[in-house]
């Protein structure tokens, strides 16, 4: 069977994964970056700090927030956002079409305000909401990461509040009950097969 080639309109080929803070967005983008080679990830600007063990290039393109305000001022930012009230992040628009371009399964791993802009600029796009398996679960793990203090974890659960009530401006729920099944749906979702994964 032949796969049905697609049709040239902006967006075929992105799929964009939002969820709340600490549902496992990043772990999930990182097990597909393993074990898919075939899917090309979005590498995001940020003017926040780089963390142990995260490099420029791979992890974020870390930024000064003067450097973040010429690559909007240009207009070279498909969607940016401020995320939990402190830093910027932003994807730009010719690495995304470049790969688009090339033929390639791109993945945006974005927060929710950063969805909506790509809703409107690349309508074709697949949208996908990581949630996740219940509430006291994603409390359980926001809490166990351990990464914020008492009220940052507050906020951020303020906000995946109203980011879980926007699961249905989505066109498809990935629930992230266990990583590599959830990899396997959203590898499905943006058109690969999940059985051409590669082993650890
Ligand atoms: P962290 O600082 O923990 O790496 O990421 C914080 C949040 O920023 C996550 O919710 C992540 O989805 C979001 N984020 C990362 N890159 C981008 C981006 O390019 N655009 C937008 N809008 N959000 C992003």
């Amino acid at each position: 069977e032949r796969a049905p080639s697609r049709p040239p309109v902006p967006g075929a080929g992105v799929t964009v994964l939002a969820g709340p803070t600490a549902v496992g967005k990043g772990t999930v983008s990182a097990y597909i970056r393993e074990h898919y080679p075939q899917a090309w990830l979005s590498v995001s600007a940020t003017t926040r700090a780089a963390r142990p063990g995260e490099e420029d290039g791979v992890h974020y393109y870390f930024t000064t927030p003067e450097e973040f305000d010429g690559l909007v001022e240009r207009d070279e930012m498909l969607e940016w956002a401020v995320v939990h009230g402190a830093h910027r992040y932003g994807t730009r628009r010719d690495r995304v079409m470049d790969a688009v371009a090339a033929g390639r399964h791109v993945l945006l791993e974005i927060d929710l305000q950063g969805a909506r802009q790509v809703r409107r600029t690349l309508p074709e796009a697949t949208f996908v909401f990581l949630a996740p398996p219940s509430w006291e679960e994603l409390v359980a793990r926001l809490v166990g990461r351990g990464t914020e203090g008492p009220a940052e974890q507050r906020r951020r659960l303020e906000t995946a509040r109203l980011e879980l009530a926007a699961e249905p401006e989505f066109d498809a729920v990935v629930v992230n009950d266990t990583v590599e099944r959830a990899a396997a749906e959203l590898v499905r979702l943006m058109g690969l097969d999940p059985a051409s994964g590669v082993p650890a």
